[in-house]
């Protein structure tokens, strides 16, 4: 018999037991964050709602997503859906951007129904300015974006995980379900019809060393800057469930530095033509989030933000800190062989 691989093991251990009804009418998660429109900083609602889930994390996922942990195991109905916005509505407090995720696709009607899709998307219209949700590039249809377009008062921006333009990367690292010729292909559609596309880029996905990981991203910025309206980088932190927290567990993996998305910023600000260029790490500064040695990641982390909100990626040269000869010194050994 042939052995099971460890996505797909992972992928099975990981899976939900169905919910109780009680846990369908509440969403996942909500907070306000920092955020920018144009050169205008603003405050974004950000809101999880409670689906099924991404079906590609049913059959293999991706190396380092573990959102299966907060899905339902099966489809959330309308009555569910609209009991959950009902429940974030009574916390907006009109917000200019609007931020809603899935755990999976928006885009999906097996997670969203079209009829809810387009009452969640009227229910901020008029009173956000823009909203962004985010969805696998295959439901990123003509049939699926004119009705939400044309029921939003407002500019509508659809991300795509893309995580890098490098074909091997995508499926043999990330283990993603789709070429990144997807991933481009329907960020030009989304701009065909008249949307914001964004994409968010993956800074070390397992298997790649510190260094490969920010060449990576900088000929990721290179190729999606041309056919996005912005990319955000999104450094890997450790999520449960999932092959980079098997190998991390094994000591076989380090959530990367944050000198690395300063990197990534940095050089890849002349690469990215007119396309905004953000990171906003999740979990930076923890030990299973992306970090440097302790004593300067607040100070770092608080450059990565000024610097993605403000588009002026200046703020990060005078950067320093003993701990980033260690970084310059693990670029040039890892190759060797050496573990992170
Ligand atoms: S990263 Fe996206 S596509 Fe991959 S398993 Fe998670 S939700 Fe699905």
């Amino acid at each position: 018999m042939t052995p099971e691989s460890l996505a797909r093991t992972v992928a099975r251990e990981r899976r939900p037991e169905p919910a109780a009804p009680a846990d369908a009418r509440r969403y996942v998660n909500q907070w306000v964050e920092r955020e920018a429109i144009g050169s205008e900083e603003v405050s974004a609602f950000v809101l999880i709602l409670r689906t099924r889930g991404c079906y590609w994390a049913d059959q293999k996922g991706c190396s380092m997503c573990g959102y299966a942990k907060d899905t339902l195991g099966r489809s959330a109905t309308p009555e569910e859906l609209a009991e959950q916005l009902d429940r974030a509505l009574a916390r907006y407090r009109g917000e200019p951007y609007v931020k809603v995720y899935t755990s999976g696709s928006f885009l999906d009607g097996r997670e969203v129904d079209p009829a809810s899709r387009e009452a969640l998307v009227q229910a901020f219209s008029g009173k956000a300015r823009r909203l962004l949700f985010e969805t696998l590039p295959e439901f990123a249809t003509p049939e699926t974006l004119i009705p939400l377009r044309d029921a939003f008062a407002g500019e509508l921006e659809v991300a795509l995980g893309l995580e890098s333009t490098d074909p091997n990367v995508l499926g043999r690292l990330v283990h993603k379900n789709a070429p990144p010729s997807e991933y481009l292909d329907a960020g030009d559609r989304v701009r065909g019809l008249g949307l914001r596309a964004k994409a968010y880029l993956l800074l070390k996905p397992p298997y790649l060393t510190e260094r490969e990981a920010v060449r990576d991203v900088l000929a990721s910025i290179a190729e999606a800057g041309r056919r996005f309206d912005a990319l955000s980088v999104n450094p890997v932190h450790i999520q449960n469930g999932t092959v980079v927290e098997w190998l991390y567990r094994r000591g076989r993996y380090r959530p990367p530095w944050l000198w690395s998305v300063v990197e990534t910023l940095r050089s890849g600000a002349p690469l990215r033509g007119t396309a905004r260029l953000v990171s906003f790490p999740t979990a930076g500064g923890l030990p299973r989030g992306p970090h440097n040695c302790g004593k300067c990641d607040t100070r770092v982390l608080e450059a990565i933000e000024t610097a993605s909100l403000r588009q002026d990626f200046t703020i990060l040269d005078s950067l320093e800190c003993d701990c980033r000869v260690g970084w310059e010194r693990l670029g040039r050994i890892e190759p060797l062989g050496v573990e992170a």
